[in-house]
C-alpha cells in the first residue's frame, strides 16, 4: 500500500499544533508496519532548511500566482522517511506561521497557496509528476490539503483513493466564492453538494463531499461533530456521510515523551525509579521562581490560547485555587487578550503563578514531568495530547468531558480513574474539578500513586490507531466510493 500524506505542518520542522505531531509520527507509524509512506509538504522556509537529501523531481513551471514551482524529494530529519517539498518561493517562503503572519494575520492569498498543495497533491498521487512513484491512497489533512480530495474524484485515472482528517472543524478554510476560478477546479464543484459554504468557498467541504472516507481524531469528537453545538455548519455535511466518518484516536510518539528516556527532562523516571519525578518537580519550582514545597498541587497548562481551550476558565477560577494552595504553570500563546491576563496573573499571584509566552519544546517536556497535574478544560478538543503527554509522566490530567478529552481520561471515583473529569464549561466546574485533585493528593497518596501508575503503565502508542487508518485504506481500495466521486467524473 503506496500512502502519501498531504498536509500544512510536520514536527519538528513546523508546529502550529497537534497536526504536526499527528503528521510526524502516524506515516513513521504506518512505515514501521509495512506500508510505503511518503508526504508532501509546501515548502516553508523550516522545511526548506530542516529537510535532507533534497533532490529536484520535476520543474512545474509557474501556476496558481507563482512564477516557479519545483517539486523536490527529500528526506525527513530523525526518521528518514521520503517527503516530496513543493519549493514555490513567492508562496512559501516567507517569515511567520504556515497560515500567516507574525502579528496573527492570515496570508491574503491562502487560497492559492493551499490550492497548490491539494493539486499536486492529487497529480503526483495519479503518477503526473513523479514518474518513478504514485500512491494508493492520497491521506489529506486539515482544510489545507482538502482540494486533493476534489482533485482525486476529479481524475480520469481514477485509481487513488483519498482519506481526509478532521484535526479540527473549527478551522475551515474559506474564502470569497468568486474566487473559484483560481482553484484550478471544474465550475461544477462551486454548488452546496460541492464547496460552496453560504456564499463562500470552502476547502473543508473539498474533503467531507470528495474524500472515499472521513476521519478524525477521536471517536467522540466523530460523533460531536455530527451536531450543531460541535459542527461549526458542517453537522449536515458530516451527517450525510454517515457510516463513512470514523473516530481514530491520536497516539503519542512514545520514543518523543518517554520520561525513562527524555533528555529534555533534569532526572528520568519510570515506573521502577519513581523518584526522578520528585526531582523534576523541585528543579521546576525553583526554576520557573515558584516556592519550593512539597504540599501545592503544581498545576500545569500547555496551549494555545484561544477561546477553544477554556483558559478564561482557569483565569476565572485562579483566586480560589491560589488561595487553595495551587501553583500554576502556563505556557502558551495566541489570543492577544488572554496573553495579557495571564501576564497579568502572574504580577498578581507571584511565587504562585508562572506564565511563560511562547513556544518552547523543551521547556514543555520539564513542565510536563515537573507538575502534578495538567489541566485541559477545553470547550471542544477534537482529541487533544497534553492530556495524554501528562498521561506518559505521572502528571494526572484535569480535562473537560469532551472529545478525545472524554476519550482518554477517566475521573477517579471510577474503576479505571487516571485524573479528573467535569462537565460544566464554568469556573465553578474546573475549580472543584482541580480542587478535588489536590484533596486527593494530599489526603490519599497511595490512590494518587495508583493512577499515576495506571497512566504511566497504559499503551497511548501509535501502533494501534496506525493500524486502524491502514484497515481503512484497504475498505477504500476495496471500491465503496464515496458520493463524491460521482460527481467529479
Ligand atoms: P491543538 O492542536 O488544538 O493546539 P493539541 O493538544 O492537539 O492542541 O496539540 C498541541 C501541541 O502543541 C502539543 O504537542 C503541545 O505540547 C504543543 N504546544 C502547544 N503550545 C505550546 C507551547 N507554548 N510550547 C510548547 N509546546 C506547545
Amino acid at each position: 500500500m503506496r500512502v502519501l500524506h498531504v498536509a500544512a505542518e510536520v514536527f519538528p520542522l513546523v508546529k502550529t499544533g497537534g497536526l504536526a505531531d499527528v503528521v510526524a509520527a502516524l506515516p513513521a507509524a504506518q512505515a514501521q508496519q509495512g506500508a510505503e509512506v511518503r508526504m508532501l509538504l509546501p515548502g516553508l522556509p523550516s522545511v526548506m532548511d530542516g529537510v535532507q537529501h533534497a533532490r529536484p523531481v520535476i520543474d512545474i513551471g509557474s501556476c496558481f500566482g507563482a512564477l516557479r514551482v519545483r517539486l523536490l524529494l527529500a528526506r525527513m530529519p530523525g526518521t528518514a522517511l521520503p517527503v516530496y517539498v513543493l519549493d514555490a518561493p513567492y508562496l512559501y517562503r516567507r517569515a511567520g506561521s504556515p497560515y500567516g503572519n507574525h502579528a496573527g494575520e492570515e496570508w491574503p492569498d491562502n487560497l492559492q497557496r493551499f490550492a497548490l498543495l491539494g493539486w499536486v497533491a492529487a497529480h503526483l498521487a495519479a503518477d503526473d509528476a513523479d514518474l518513478r512513484w504514485r500512491a494508493d491512497i492520497v491521506h489529506a489533512h486539515d482544510w489545507h490539503a482538502a482540494l486533493a480530495c476534489a482533485h482525486v474524484a476529479d481524475h480520469p485515472a481514477g485509481e487513488v483513493r483519498s482519506v481526509f482528517t478532521i484535526h479540527n472543524m473549527a478551522f475551515q478554510g474559506l474564502f470569497p466564492l468568486h474566487d473559484w476560478p483560481l482553484l484550478g477546479l471544474a465550475s461544477r464543484h462551486m454548488s452546496p453538494a460541492g464547496l460552496e459554504f453560504h456564499g463562500q468557498l470552502s476547502f473543508m467541504k473539498a474533503g467531507l463531499q470528495y474524500a472515499h472516507r472521513i476521519t478524525t481524531v477521536s471517536p467522540t469528537y466523530a460523533r460531536e461533530i455530527a451536531t450543531p453545538e460541535f459542527g461549526f455548519g458542517l453537522d449536515g455535511a458530516i451527517r450525510s456521510r454517515a457510516g463513512e466518518v470514523v473516530g481514530i484516536l491520536n497516539g503519542v510518539d512514545a520514543e518523543l515523551w518517554n520520561p525513562a528516556t527524555d533528555a529534555a527532562i533534569p532526572e528520568r523516571y519510570d515506573l521502577k525509579r519513581p523518584q526522578g519525578k520528585t526531582t523534576c518537580r523541585r528543579a521546576l519550582q525553583a526554576e520557573l521562581g515558584l516556592a519550593v514545597d512539597e504540599k501545592s498541587l503544581v498545576l500545569a497548562v500547555i496551549s494555545r490560547l484561544s477561546a477553544q481551550k477554556g483558559l478564561d476558565l482557569l483565569l476565572a477560577a485562579l483566586p480560589q485555587l491560589v488561595a487553595a494552595g495551587v501553583q500554576l504553570v502556563v505556557q502558551g500563546g495566541g489570543d492577544a487578550s488572554l496573553e495579557a491576563a495571564f501576564r497579568m496573573a502572574q504580577e498578581v499571584h507571584p511565587g504562585r503563578v508562572h506564565v511563560h509566552i511562547g513556544y518552547d519544546e523543551a521547556r514543555a517536556h520539564r513542565i510536563i514531568a515537573g507538575a502534578d497535574a495538567i489541566a485541559v478544560p477545553s470547550r471542544f478538543e477534537p482529541c487533544g495530547l497534553t492530556q495524554m503527554y501528562g498521561l506518559r509522566y505521572g502528571t494526572l490530567p484535569i480535562v473537560r468531558r469532551v472529545g478525545g478529552l472524554a476519550d482518554t481520561v477517566h475521573d477517579a471515583a471510577t474503576a479505571l480513574g487516571n485524573g479528573f473529569v467535569f462537565d460544566e464549561a464554568t469556573p465553578t466546574a474546573l475549580a472543584s474539578a482541580v480542587q478535588r485533585a489536590a484533596r486527593l493528593r494530599a489526603t490519599e497518596p497511595q490512590a494518587w500513586t495508583l493512577m499515576q501508575e495506571r497512566g504511566m503503565a497504559a499503551d497511548l502508542a501509535w501502533a494501534g490507531s496506525a493500524r486502524r487508518y491502514l484497515q481503512l485504506y484497504q475498505e477504500a481500495a476495496g471500491g465503496l466510493a464515496g458520493p463524491g466521486s460521482e460527481v467529479g467524473r
